[in-house]
């Protein structure tokens, strides 16, 4: 099974997307990669899904990657006795400390240091800022509000808290506990949420202890400001626009989305733009011509993937929206202003030897008869640098590393295969060429380029380009050893 397109989409699973069948079903219509939301649900029930998910690896025979997003340090309400409650414009709203369930009156807010920071006049956000409360009475363990803006609330839904400063360490210990959890898992990316400073992913990156790769979510303001040190201690970003568009302006998002995008990709390292992609398809199994065109410009600006969060987990149509996302992306990709973009838009970087061999790779691909340019890897990072340029011929990457596979899911345009240890540069070639003609790319007739570091399995050797034929009797007839 191969994908009829290069943008990755990430799939978040929940109550709405947990037995065997959905989840293959998401698979099956183009979900790449799966998002445990750390933030709901209890170890039981990820542990289960992971499980589904290496099954559906086992039966496919395809490489898909687990990425496990830590909720960090975002506020949360607790929960209703009757699951939510309705407020209206007026209403007096309390929020404290009591754990017992809420109702139209109250809810508790298990977060001390949030009553200590505020004042009177603050905002209080409630469910990505749909709901808005200003504080007009506050003591070490209550608010009373009154609500500006009316909606229903229901359990453990988000709170921003946008006006005071929060003095919140990166990790809680439930984070902690998660990352342990999860890299025990196996799990192959770990996605940390509220990131504000470097030092915040550097912490998370000594506990993970190589287990998994880390992702930085840019939704705090902070984040964006230190934003360049922070891609560099980061394995990939997500946009988060969820919370970025309720802590600053939604105006403000687009602008950042674009520049974000354009520097993960300078850096060859993945980047995701997630949240209300395709919102109303929680309840509707149709998006609105808005969504669809906000999935094809991130698409357009060359993001790695795209994600789905409430429409797999929670929502009515979770294969319908991996479906949606899936269109979209083939259609962007198959028009000529797609490449003019794409192509305008790519930064050259010729300061080693893996940059020039892979800027090499796509343009003999691109001017001659090449179906496709196969990359040997060990740690997958010469295949993110193929992505980088984001050639027009398909990317396989070959690696006997199941982790190294998983992990490359989530970058553009990269099918990843694995395959046996090889001694001689001749195996690789034979390896590459039946990888193309086995998943389509490529058939006798064909040609590819194989990029390899000779000798193999050691780390960061990128020194060899090949046009090799892809009929095996030519390849023996015709190369070196
Ligand atoms: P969340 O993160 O879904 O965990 O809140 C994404 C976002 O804020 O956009
Ligand atoms: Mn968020």
């Amino acid at each position: 099974m191969r994908r009829l397109r290069n943008v990755k989409i990430v799939a978040t699973l929940g109550p709405a997307s947990s037995d065997y069948t959905t989840i293959r079903a998401l698979f099956e219509a183009g979900a790449d990669v799966f998002r445990l939301n750390m933030s709901h649900g209890t170890h039981a029930e990820q542990q289960a899904r992971y499980d589904i998910i290496r099954q559906i690896e086992a039966d496919t025979g395809r490489p898909v990657a687990v990425l496990a997003d830590l909720q960090g340090p975002k506020l949360r309400v607790g929960t209703f006795s009757a699951g939510a409650a309705d407020l209206e414009e007026g209403d007096l709203f309390r929020f404290d400390l009591d754990p017992t369930e809420g109702d139209g009156h109250r809810v508790c807010l298990p977060h001390p240091e949030i009553f200590a920071a505020l004042e009177p006049g603050a905002r209080l956000l409630v469910n990505d800022g749909k709901i808005r409360m200003r504080v007009e009475r506050c003591g070490p363990d209550f608010a009373d509000c009154t609500v500006t803006t009316g909606g229903t609330i229901s359990n453990r839904k988000g709170v921003n808290v946008p006006d005071v400063l929060l003095p919140l360490a990166a990790l809680s210990d439930k984070d902690r506990k998660d990352l342990e959890f999860a890299c025990g898992l196996g799990v192959d990316w770990l996605a940390l949420s509220f990131v504000q400073r470097p030092e915040d992913v550097l912490e998370a990156r000594d506990l993970a202890r190589g287990r998994a790769a880390i992702l930085s979510k840019i939704e705090k303001p902070a984040a964006e400001k230190a934003f360049d040190a922070i891609l560099k201690v980061s394995d990939g970003i997500m946009v988060a626009r969820g919370d970025l568009g309720v802590e600053l302006p939604v105006e403000a998002v687009p602008p950042i989305q674009k520049r974000l995008v354009r520097k993960c990709r300078a850096a060859a390292k993945p980047v995701i733009v997630a949240t209300q992609m395709l919102e109303s398809m929680i309840e509707s199994p149709m998006p609105t011509r808005a969504e669809v065109s906000d999935v094809a410009t991130a698409i357009y600006e060359g993001a790695d993937a795209i994600m789905l969060s409430a429409e797999s987990a929670a929502g009515r149509y979770p294969v319908e929206a991996v479906t949606t996302m899936s269109a979209v992306a083939q259609s962007v990709e198959s028009d000529p202003t797609y490449r003019e973009i794409i192509e305008s838009s790519r930064q050259v970087s010729r300061q080693t030897v893996a940059d020039g061999i892979v800027a090499a790779a796509r343009e003999i691909a691109e001017s001659t008869d090449i179906s496709a340019i196969c990359c040997y890897t060990q740690s997958g990072k010469t295949v993110a640098l193929v992505g980088r340029e984001r050639p027009r011929v398909p990317i396989v990457a070959l690696s006997p590393i199941t982790q190294t596979l998983r992990k490359l899911c989530l970058t553009w345009g990269v099918h990843a295969v694995r395959c046996e240890e090889v001694e001689r540069f001749k195996m690789a070639v034979v390896n590459a060429a039946r990888a193309a003609r086995d998943y389509g790319f490529a058939d006798e007739t064909n040609q590819i380029v194989v990029i390899a570091g000779v000798p193999f399995n050691v780390q960061g050797t990128t020194n060899i380009l090949r046009v090799a034929p892809c009929d095996e009797r030519l390849i023996f007839r015709t190369d070196p050893e």
